[in-house]
């Protein structure tokens, strides 16, 4: 067999990264902001009854899904778009509206893997800093951007953007407009309602965090019905699996109370951990979502530490100084996802002992 020349990738991949989350089932793990209190009752009670549909091919688009939804948010099928996780429907829509070369406008920081969508899609990632009112410069995330990429709670800040500002991009903007609401279940004041009257804006949303279903990988968006089209054809058929969309539809229809007490759960605790971060000196950021960031001088070297002690939870650098103290930081923090107080008072413990062991 004669020796073949490799073939070479587009470049811009180069600088698109393999994600590579450290997992280790042991750990207390409080990294990825999923439901700690677990999965809801109905819908994993008929998880395990995926047999029957192994053989055949889901629906194209997810019909019994998109009627769920469409269903519980009041709005047309046409409106509904869902994924392999949100994930799946934020790199659609990026493909979809993403002029080759173009913009990609996005607050800074946010959910790490928006540049890279940006990057593998063809468009140049340009990040717009989050004020220290935790606001944005509409003009300068506007300006020239075929893609704006907007997150209301905020990942990993947990801070939510002004309404107004919301509106104002919308009203202005060139191109589509993204408004990640995967953490919106922790907050109840859900912005969706604004694809009503806007042809430029997509709403995402995910089964992941307050729903417990991460494993399933199942998101949604909401949109025009030109949009939703638009983002089907960029997406492509059969990204939900069959069981995937019969545990979502009974999560939906099923488990919303269930979902609601939790995120309930999640948003006491958030102020029990708030608290107890303040009591070890340090100046978390007042957080809407079900983690909390916490600047932290040798964010890296003190998470490695509590690794160690079995407990893992996500440090950043040189994230963009949105208050004071992370300034002070140089832009290290943790983020924390926030569970029961058992987990809230075994991270407060090891968190001290690593920041003293680190010192
Ligand atoms: N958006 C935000 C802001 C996130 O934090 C995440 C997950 N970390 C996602 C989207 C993607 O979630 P999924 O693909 O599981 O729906």
């Amino acid at each position: 067999m004669s020796a073949q020349r490799s073939v070479n990738p587009r470049a811009e991949l180069a600088n698109v990264p393999i994600y590579d989350p450290a997992l280790d089932p042991a750990a207390l793990d409080l990294s990825d902001n999923t439901n700690r209190w677990g999965a809801p009752p109905v819908a994993s009670s008929i998880a395990s009854d995926a047999a029957g549909s192994l053989t055949r091919y889901p629906s194209a688009y997810s019909t019994e899904l998109v009627a769920a939804i469409a269903e519980q948010l009041d709005a047309d099928r046409s409106m509904i778009v869902t994924g392999c996780g949100s994930d799946d429907v934020l790199d659609a829509a990026i493909r979809a509206y993403g002029a080759q070369g173009g913009v990609l406008a996005h607050i800074e920081p946010t959910f790490a893997m928006i540049p890279a969508f940006a990057r593998a899609n063809g468009l140049q990632p340009r990040a717009v800093g989050l004020t220290t009112a935790y606001d944005t410069n509409a003009a300068a995330m506007i300006a020239g951007a075929s893609v704006v990429y907007l997150c209301s709670p905020n990942n990993p800040t947990g801070t939510i953007i002004p309404r107004e500002t919301i509106e104002q991009i919308v009203r202005e903007a060139e191109g589509l407009v993204i408004l990640d609401e995967a953490y919106v279940d922790f907050t109840g004041e859900s912005l969706v309602d604004l694809v009503r009257s806007s042809s430029r804006l997509l709403v995402t949303r995910t089964f992941s965090k307050a729903f417990g279903l991460a494993g399933l990988r199942v998101g949604y968006g909401v949109g025009s019905p030109s949009i939703i089209e638009a983002v089907k054809r960029a997406r492509g058929p059969y990204k939900v699996s069959a069981a995937a969309e019969r545990v979502a539809v009974a999560a939906l229809r099923h488990d919303r109370a269930w979902v609601a007490d939790r995120a309930r759960d999640a948003t006491q605790m958030r102020e029990l951990l708030f608290n107890g971060l303040r009591d070890l000196g340090l100046e978390p950021i007042p957080s809407r979502a079900n983690f909390v960031l916490v600047p932290v001088h040798d964010a890296n070297r003190v998470s490695d530490a509590m690794r160690a002690c079995g407990v893992i939870v996500r440090a950043f650098s040189a994230l963009t100084a949105v208050s004071p103290a992370l300034a002070a930081t140089g832009g290290d923090a943790l983020r924390i996802t926030v569970g029961p107080v058992s987990e809230m008072d075994r991270v407060l413990t090891i968190l001290r002992e690593a920041m003293i062991a680190c010192a």
